[in-house]
């Protein structure tokens, strides 16, 4: 059963902001409510209002221009992005990604905005973000802020969220011309669950051996992470297992795997050099 709160849908951002000021932290934002709603019901935290951000039509925007790159509003479903035909053309990282987010239904709900929101170190959207070099766009009644992806996420369900403070929308730039980008996620059954370890990569055709490298993990630290000491090995211009032969290991001391009821440290680390080296082969050869 769900503890007892005031259920709040407001209209315009404006009211949502003076919601979010007259609650302060009595106040939680639902989007799609997939997290939401599981942590309610298992009384992690009791809020006195819940404002639901559907009902904001500015929160829908679904946007694409190759100079501003890909928008995607606070209250996007996942299917929504993912039938977008931008997505799948310029930005496919994100869009598997995307789709390894539980199932069908719960992408009809979820947000890619939520996602971010709940901070789980094993957000699926997260990688993807990361080697994209996403923005988070904050808005509060104070004003807006825009902070790349990488420094939104500050520990274990724990962003750089301020009081009174909302994500409004996302931004991706187009990756240059002739990128690849994937995302593999190991987990525990075929069907929907949570990453063991969910790797993001990103081939970007530049610099001196003609390419260079982003990559970044879901589900292996506190919070998702971007490689950036181990992509400085793939400027090198060498055959790639010889790159990946360098770059594993300073991978390993980037990620700081747990044993948890999904998997155990040792398991972990194998998989971060497995996924890695099998996504950074697909995305090499297809260059
Ligand atoms: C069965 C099941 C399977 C799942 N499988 C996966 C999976 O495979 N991979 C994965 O990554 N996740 C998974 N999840 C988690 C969840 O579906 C995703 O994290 C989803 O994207 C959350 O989006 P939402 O819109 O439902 O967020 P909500 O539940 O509405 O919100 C999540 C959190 O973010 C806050 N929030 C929401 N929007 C904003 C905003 N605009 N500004 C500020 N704060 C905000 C909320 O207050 C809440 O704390 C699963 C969940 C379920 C129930």
């Amino acid at each position: 059963m769900l503890p007892k709160f005031d259920y709040i849908a407001p209209k315009t951002i404006e009211e949502t902001f003076e919601l979010l000021d007259k609650h302060g932290q009595d106040a939680r934002l639902l989007a799609g409510g997939t997290d939401l709603i599981v942590s309610l019901r298992a009384r992690e935290r009791i809020p006195k209002a819940v404002i639901d951000i559907k009902a904001v039509k500015e929160l829908h925007e679904l946007s694409y221009e190759e100079k501003r790159g890909l928008s995607i509003g606070a209250a996007v479903t996942l299917n929504r992005l993912l039938h977008y035909d931008a997505t799948s053309k310029h930005f496919p990282v994100l869009g598997e990604a995307a789709s390894t987010i539980g199932d069908y239904e719960i992408r009809n709900r979820a947000t890619l905005a939520g996602n971010i929101c709940n901070a789980s170190p094993a957000a699926d959207s997260a990688p993807a973000l990361l080697v994209l070099e996403a923005t988070v766009n904050l808005t509060s009644r104070k004003g807006k802020r825009s902070i790349p992806v990488r420094e939104f996420f500050a520990g274990v369900k724990k962003t750089v969220l301020a009081r009174g403070e909302m994500v409004t929308s996302v931004t991706v730039p187009t990756p240059p011309k002739g990128s690849r980008g994937g995302y593999l996620k190991a987990r525990r059954t075929v069907g929907e669950d949570l990453a063991v370890v969910g790797v993001g990569g990103l081939v970007v055709p530049s610099g001196k051996s003609g390419r260079t490298v982003r990559l970044a993990y879901a589900s292996v630290a506190p919070t998702p992470v971007r490689a950036l000491e181990a992509e400085k090995i793939f400027e090198r211009d060498k055959p790639l297992d010889e790159l990946l032969d360098q770059a594993i290991p300073i991978v390993s001391k980037t990620v700081s795997p747990i044993t948890d009821v999904r998997g155990g440290k040792e398991y972990r680390t194998n998989l971060v050099e497995v996924l890695t080296r099998r996504l950074l082969r697909q995305l090499w050869e297809a260059n």
